[in-house]
């Protein structure tokens, strides 16, 4: 068996490990490079080896620096399951189905921009690919030996980075392989805790902070962001905050409302969710009490549902929020400002003096939030350079990255202990450090692998395989996320075909409430023309819900309590088919009601 390290070797991005075996070919995680130029070029380099060799594909968790390739992979002849956990389907679809609509988004800027290499610009992927990606989800269960069949097994062990987020045993007749995922903190703010995972003779762990310890909170909670907040709000300016809009988004909103109850923000500024992903993932964690996935103490209402919370879906409404009429605090993704919506509001916001960039965690070498933090003076937005003139923060205890401390516990836990240690996803000090810290320690062999370094691993007797339980393996679980349009149960009642991901109509001044509910039939129209675009097994509830609702809506002087209510039923029934194109735009829709509302 050989194991070549594809991706976050001398780097934190971009995850992808091979394992070759006789007659089977298994990637571990397909991550994106992202950060450094001489990095992302290789997103667009042929892969090492065809992507139809590959058998399966099995993924940590859903960040773009370990999913975010697979489309890629598809396009070009992948064709194997994917497995992961539910949280990871979950979420990847989301995460996916953003960077499509961003490759194909950057390629038209750039091209409109003239600042492409390529002409026409190409998109890395489109989001054709990736309706062709999430399909192949298969999900296993965490805590559970998988059969993949010729004596191959996986196990998924919590991890507690991000939802759904998981370590992976990997047991083979040639031997077994642990790969650590991104490895939370031992006391993730709204998931249960990480798991031991059984030990393996090689074993792969992160390094993103293998050099660093996180400081212990001194004094009160996220006093950095507090006071930032406080004091941009009274010299009139708005507050920007970048946040992965996975698990960093809910992590924020939880400690926003924690400082907004105690008093140490004021409590009238309004908080906008500027990110249509961002608001589809917290439908997904919404959705995660249920399953048992949240630590028992978290009330996900008490956080998801702030009053002055405003979720933003529409390109518009997005572009307004750059010019408020009043103080607001804005939470975009992404996090580093690599991408999406938050590169707006930077080019907009940074450079008057009132303003403030808040950055939630960790920022890679080359990304826009690094460089602001390292206190670039100007910063190039679509080929034109802007001043940077806004106060920048950092608030360093969001991360859900465990600390050299937490890591060496985890590797110190697993029984049997490891032969061999690669240390990998960290910068390169960072990687060395913690190498050195593991032979200090633990006294075991440690190997920081380079780029594309292959290595044999022979079989070992200190350790027990994976003893599955069989037909598991067999449950497939996402749903195909483009069914053919199908009739509905009852007529849509718009008459021009419905286009799956379409506009939100366009506001008209409404300002009477008669107005107002017109608004809202346009948009219960619009919403019903997406519901083909559901999974078929959808389509009748989140139909019937609909028209309801857009019955209620037409009638005489309608109750505005039982339109609210109609509109979250509704969102929850598509909330669950979110990683559609259906349920992305009817929850798009949905969302703008309350606005639309006041
Ligand atoms: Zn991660």
């Amino acid at each position: 068996m050989s194991l070549t390290f594809l991706g976050a070797a001398g780097t934190v991005t971009g995850s992808k490990y091979l394992i070759d075996l006789p007659g089977r070919r298994i990637l571990v995680d397909a991550g994106m490079f992202q950060g450094e130029k001489e990095w992302r070029e290789m997103n667009w380099a042929d892969f090492p080896v065809p992507p139809s060799s590959i058998d399966e594909i099995i993924l940590t968790h859903a960040h773009a620096d370990h999913c975010g390739y697979l489309p890629a992979l598809v396009r070009d002849g992948f064709k194997g399951p994917i497995w992961c956990t539910y949280g990871t389907a979950k979420l990847a679809s989301i995460v996916l189905m953003d960077a499509g609509h961003i490759q194909e988004r950057e390629a038209q800027y750039a091209q409109e921009g003239g600042y492409s290499k390529h002409d026409p610009a190409l998109p890395l992927y489109t989001v054709a690919d990736v309706e062709k990606t999430t399909p192949l989800f298969k999900v296993v269960p965490f805590d559970t030996d998988v059969d993949l069949g010729k004596g191959i097994a996986i196990r998924m062990t919590r991890a507690g980075h991000i939802l759904g987020s998981a370590s992976v045993t990997l047991s083979t007749p040639e031997g077994s392989v642990l790969f650590s995922g991104d490895l939370g903190r031992i006391d993730h703010p709204v998931l249960r805790p990480r798991g031991t995972p059984p030990g393996s003779p090689y074993v792969l762990i992160e390094s993103t902070y293998g050099d660093r310890e996180h400081p212990d909170a001194k004094g009160l909670e996220h006093e950095a962001m507090a006071d930032a907040v406080r004091r941009t709000i009274a010299r009139g300016g708005s507050v920007l905050i970048p946040a992965f809009a996975i698990d960093r988004t809910e992590i924020v909103l939880k400690a926003l409302t924690e400082l907004r109850e105690a008093g140490r923000i004021p409590v009238d500024v309004p908080i906008y969710v500027n990110s249509p992903m961002a608001v589809a993932a917290l439908a997904v964690y919404r959705e995660a009490e249920g399953r048992g996935e949240l630590r028992d103490d978290i009330q996900p209402e008490d956080f998801f549902n702030l009053p002055n919370l405003r979720e933003i879906t529409d390109a518009e409404d997005s572009k307004r929020l750059n010019h408020p009429d009043h103080p607001s605090i804005i939470i975009s993704s992404s996090g580093m400002a690599t991408g999406g919506r938050v590169l707006h509001h930077l080019e907009a916001m940074l450079p008057d003096q009132r303003n403030c960039v808040i950055f939630t965690g960790y920022q890679g070498v080359g990304t826009r939030g690094r460089s602001l933090l390292e206190g670039m003076k100007q910063m190039k937005f679509r080929g034109r350079y802007v001043p940077v003139k806004a106060e920048i923060v950092s608030d360093g205890e969001f991360s859900v990255h465990a600390d050299a401390s937490d890591l060496i516990d985890w590797l110190r836990d697993l029984s049997p202990q490891p032969e061999t240690v690669f240390v990998t996803h960290g910068e390169e000090g960072s990687s060395d450090a913690f190498a050195a810290k593991i032979r200090d320690e633990l006294h075991l062999t440690v190997v920081v692998p380079r780029y594309k370094e292959k290595v044999t691993l022979t079989p070992h007797g200190t350790w027990a395989p994976l003893s599955p339980v069989p037909g598991l393996a067999q449950e497939p679980v996402a749903e195909a996320p483009v069914p053919a349009p199908r009739p509905v149960p009852h007529p849509p009642s718009v008459l021009h075909a419905p286009s799956p991901g379409a506009k939100l109509p366009v506001r008209k001044v409404a300002d009477t409430h008669a107005d107002d509910m017109e608004q809202v039939e346009v948009i219960l129209e619009t919403a019903i023309g997406q519901v083909p675009f559901l999974p078929e097994e959808k389509q009748a509830e989140v139909s019937e819900l609909l028209h309801e609702l857009l019955g209620l809506v037409r009638g005489e002087s309608p109750d505005l309590g039982a339109v609210r209510e109609g509109v979250n039923l509704a969102l929850y029934a598509a909330a669950g088919a979110v990683e559609t194109p259906g349920g992305q735009s009817i929850v798009a829709l949905l969302a703008h009601v309350p606005k639309v509302l006041g």
